[in-house]
Order: C-alpha cells, then sequence, then structure tokens
C-alpha cells in the first residue's frame, strides 16, 4: 500500500481547500509548505490571492481599462514567485509615472488603429 504524502500547514491562512488549490495552480505546493510562515505569507498576499497576468500586453490593457472606465490607477510588478505580473495600489510617488504610461498606451493604441 502507498501512502500519500500531505504538504502540512501550521499556518492557518492556508486551512481552507480553496486557498490550497490556488497554491498548486502557482506553484510546487511540498516546496512552497517548506517555507517558512512570514515567507508564506509574504507569496499568498502578493500573489497567491492576486490575479495572474501572464505577460504584459495584458497588464498594459487592464491599466488602460481601469483607468478609462472606473478612474483607478494602478501599478504593477513583474512576480519573481510565479513569472507573472500582478497589480497593485499606486502610491503617491508613482502615480503621476504611471498615468504618464497609461496616457502614452492610449495614445499608441489610437495611433495603430488609425
Ligand atoms: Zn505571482
Amino acid at each position: 500500500m502507498r501512502t500519500v504524502a500531505i504538504p502540512t500547514f501550521r499556518n492557518k491562512c492556508i486551512s481552507n481547500l480553496e486557498t490550497l488549490h490556488q497554491i498548486s495552480e502557482r506553484t510546487d505546493i511540498f516546496k512552497f509548505s517548506k517555507l517558512d510562515e512570514s515567507k508564506q505569507m509574504q507569496i499568498l498576499k502578493g500573489c497567491i490571492k492576486k490575479y495572474r497576468f501572464s505577460c504584459i500586453n495584458e497588464v498594459a490593457q487592464h491599466l488602460v481599462f481601469k483607468y478609462d472606465n472606473e478612474a483607478i490607477t494602478l501599478n504593477f510588478y513583474g512576480c519573481r514567485f510565479c513569472g507573472g505580473y500582478h497589480v497593485t495600489k499606486v502610491n503617491q510617488s508613482r502615480r503621476e509615472q504611471i498615468e504618464k504610461m497609461i496616457i502614452n498606451l492610449k495614445n499608441n493604441i489610437t495611433e495603430k488603429q488609425l
């Protein structure tokens, strides 16, 4: 009879199946289970619990959409953990830079369509 190893989590945040499923979609759940709790929390917050964009074009479209339709400026980052991208709140110092980038993106999209 084979025994199946089950990763053990001391962290109560990872006690539900949905979170376990989300972790397993992004990474090797056994490697994850061996990380210390603060590292796990950091990865959960910065990656697992966030929507994953697989390429920068998707991020750009999302930033423009949020800016145009909801008047929300978002920041984004490349994720060291999953290799994709995530969006996050923008702080004041980065807002101006991001807004310029969004306006440039919109101009580029408009020029290409003409
Ligand atoms: Zn990620």
